[in-house]
């Protein structure tokens, strides 16, 4: 792969344009007794950036991505929540066409609570295409919202609509940088891509991003608690779940809550004048 929009990519990575930071960088604690010393230093955000999470299911973007868009928004950027299915077939009590209004009523509602938007593609769930036509809408929309930064799910994952998002979002991103693939918007080069921290996608996932998120916790609780299945209402305890993650990983952030993001490979790379 070595296309001009690709070197910008690479290229823009090193900017620190989010506010994110690299798992050493602790916001208040300090090191920690007998670890090694902080790698990095990426530096905090000159100006508000523009997030998206996608999602296989609105209950992922909005339980595992939430905080980290909750924060960008805080911060003054703008959040958008793309859920590529309406997770209608998550109830084993609720007939799809029923759940899936109602979890299409939840994500709007949880957006609006954090001042972002919800958008949908209604692929059946457990069904979500990994196709072309798929990843050139979600192309098209990461065109249309100039996604700085993108959350999404990590490949190690037992759900294969979660494996597909994946991979939709990696080849989405390739084609929405590609200044020779015409669409209706211009190109755009996303800058940084992070893999959330989901109960379901755990297989290999190594947390490489630590984000304090201590200053949305109470809003993203209560964005979340606008779905139903947030109070393990299908079975899983996700209040219970998402709740105490934020409190383990907050301590080794050295803040109160946290959220631990993984990163793609490359966006690792540091290119340095001295060691
Ligand atoms: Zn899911």
């Amino acid at each position: 792969m070595d296309n001009p929009s690709r070197r910008n990519f690479l290229k823009d990575l090193g900017l620190g344009t989010a506010t994110f930071s690299v798992a050493a960088e602790r916001a208040q604690g300090g090191q920690l007794p007998g670890a090694p010393p902080s790698a990095d230093l990426a530096p905090r955000a000159s100006s508000p950036s523009s997030i998206m999470a996608i999602a296989a299911h609105p209950g992922d973007a909005f339980f595992a991505m939430g905080a980290a868009v909750a924060l960008q928004v805080h911060l003054g950027g703008q959040g958008v929540f793309l859920s590529l299915s309406l997770g209608e077939r998550g109830s084993a009590k609720i007939a799809p066409a029923e759940y899936g209004s109602l979890q299409q009523q939840s994500a709007e509602r949880a957006a609006h609570t954090l001042g972002a938007r919800a958008e949908f593609r209604n692929y059946p769930d457990g069904e979500i295409p990994e196709s072309d036509e798929v990843k050139l809408q979600v192309c098209d929309l990461i065109r249309e919202n100039k996604a700085d930064v993108i959350v999404t799910h990590w490949s190690g994952s037992w759900h294969k609509d979660h494996k597909a998002c994946y991979q939709i979002v990696n080849d989405a991103v390739f084609y929405a940088g590609l200044p020779a693939l015409a669409r209706q918007q211009p190109a755009h080069a996303v800058k940084r891509v992070f893999f959330a921290e989901n109960w379901e996608d755990a297989n290999g996932f190594a947390a490489d991003t630590y984000l304090d998120i201590t200053p949305v916790f109470d809003r993203w609780l209560e964005a979340c608690a606008a779905f139903p299945m947030w109070r393990g209402e299908t079975g899983f305890r996700y209040n219970d779940y998402y709740r105490s993650l934020a409190i383990a990983r907050g301590c080794l952030n050295g803040s109160q809550y946290a959220i631990a993001l993984m990163s793609p490979p490359e966006q690792l790379v540091r290119h340095v004048h001295a060691l």
